[in-house]
């Protein structure tokens, strides 16, 4: 026998003593995560040293690792330092329907929407509800989606935005995109800063009760508290943007809160109308930069295009907008409205996942505490959406999560140091 072979034997049979038997084989599919601080997204607080267990893509158990020691049939891995948080979801983003600074169906292939899904994933947005501009590319990969073999974002989608000149009109498309088997209906309640027409009370109530009466629920656009106000009485089920015209009150809080409907804000919305009138700070942070397109950011610098947005009176009430936007979600959050985390990206210039970090920021710059933001873009979209599986990492979820360097509790803009991102127990790739 050679000494080397001698030597394996020698200390093997000195690890087996050791341990008081074999090491037991690795299961297929069982893993540990070691170490980290996690936060689960079911309000619960932190678990620090955490032994996070997760058998065939889905969350099998939680506990400090005093309480609860890693399987010994466990691979392990050490995340010791780190904070795991629920990977995030967005309740309103747009997939597959931009290219560059282009948007339209031309662009829209299954290529898109799939490409963009693994951008969102990258940066930790592990859910996007696109709402609106969908087609049947999207609600394909939708229907793929439900494996332990996934690694890119999931999607739900709302097809196409609901639009009518006349009840029968707007309860046409309800259909078909009840026919396409769409997850939500959306609708439109704006006129642009007056420079087009709102959709009438009667037709989006038709559209409602079309849809209710079909098993959707509807996602409402809107800018103006009169028509939160009226959405709600005609019993719409989701608000995703903000109230930007005036300081929502008490009746709209009470309308909110006792027919628990959801509210996304879409921060991020208002400020890429108006921020580039000049070159953005982010234009310099890699974290973004690492996923950019450098001929969008040239378009974006183009001096003329600058000037055209400090000359737009939209793009500057937008600016204020977003001032009313942000009071308004400090006071809707402190009166006990569930806000839905999301953003409106994919659309030009909403960068699909780094705005979603941009806008926890922004809560947080709101008023909301790191916590109350993280828990809008976990477990509280997830029951927002009635998501079932995902948002929170408990028992029974699909592991969809991000291993963040730093707390994001301690600085929000902590959840930009992403060392990696899981989805269904599968590690995102790289780009
Ligand atoms: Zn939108």
């Amino acid at each position: 026998m050679r000494p080397t072979r001698l030597l394996i034997i020698l200390s093997i049979t000195i690890l087996i003593a050791q341990c008081g038997g074999p090491p037991p084989e690795p299961e297929a599919g069982l893993y540990a995560y070691v170490g980290a601080t996690v936060i689960d997204g079911t309000g619960n607080p932190p678990v620090e040293d955490a032994v996070l267990v997760v058998r065939d893509g889905r969350i099998e158990a939680l506990g400090s690792r005093a309480d609860m020691p890693p399987p010994r049939t466990a691979a392990q891995v050490d995340v010791t330092g780190k904070t795991i948080i629920p990977g995030l979801i967005n309740t309103h983003g747009h997939v597959g329907q931009t290219r560059g600074l282009v948007s339209g169906p031309e662009v829209y292939t299954k290529e898109n929407v799939l490409s963009q899904l693994q951008l969102y994933a990258r940066y930790g947005v592990t859910t996007v509800i696109s709402l609106g501009g969908d087609g049947p590319e999207a609600i394909e990969l939708r229907d793929a989606q439900d494996t332990a073999m996934l690694d890119r974002a999931r999607i739900y989608v709302a097809g196409a935005v609901v639009e009518g000149a006349t009840p029968a009109g707007a309860t046409k498309v309800v259909d078909e995109n009840v026919a396409a088997k769409a997850d939500w209906i959306k609708i439109r309640v704006d006129d642009n800063l007056g420079s087009g027409r709102k959709m009438p009370a009667n037709i989006y109530q038709a559209v409602i009760q079309r849809a209710h009466a079909k098993g959707l629920r509807v996602a409402a656009h809107l800018y103006y508290l009169a028509d939160a106000k009226d959405l709600i009485e005609k019993e719409v089920d989701f608000i995703v943007h903000s109230v930007r015209d005036q300081a929502v009150d008490q009746e709209l809080i009470d309308a909110l809160v006792s027919n628990e409907i959801c509210l996304c804000p879409t921060l991020t919305r208002e400020v890429s109308a108006f921020v580039y009138e000049s070159e953005p700070d982010f234009f310099k942070d890699p974290f973004f930069l690492k996923e950019a397109d450098p001929a969008v950011l040239e378009q974006l610098k183009d001096p003329a295009r600058q000037k055209g947005i400090q000359e737009s009176k939209s793009a500057q009430q937008y600016k204020e907008a977003l001032e009313m936007a942000s009071a308004n979600l400090k006071k809707l959050a402190d009166n006990g409205v569930t806000i839905a985390f999301g953003t409106d990206s994919g659309p030009p210039a909403r960068f699909q996942g780094y705005f979603e970090h941009m806008e926890l920021e922004l809560m947080v710059k709101a008023g909301l505490t790191p916590i109350q933001a993280i828990m809008s873009a976990t477990g509280q979209a997830a029951d927002c959406l009635s998501l079932h599986r995902v948002g929170t990492l408990a028992q029974g979820k699909w592991a969809d999560m991000v291993v963040l360097n730093a707390d994001p509790l301690a600085d929000i803009k902590n959840t930009r140091t992403i060392d990696s991102v899981y989805i269904a127990g599968n590690k995102v790739p790289g780009k």
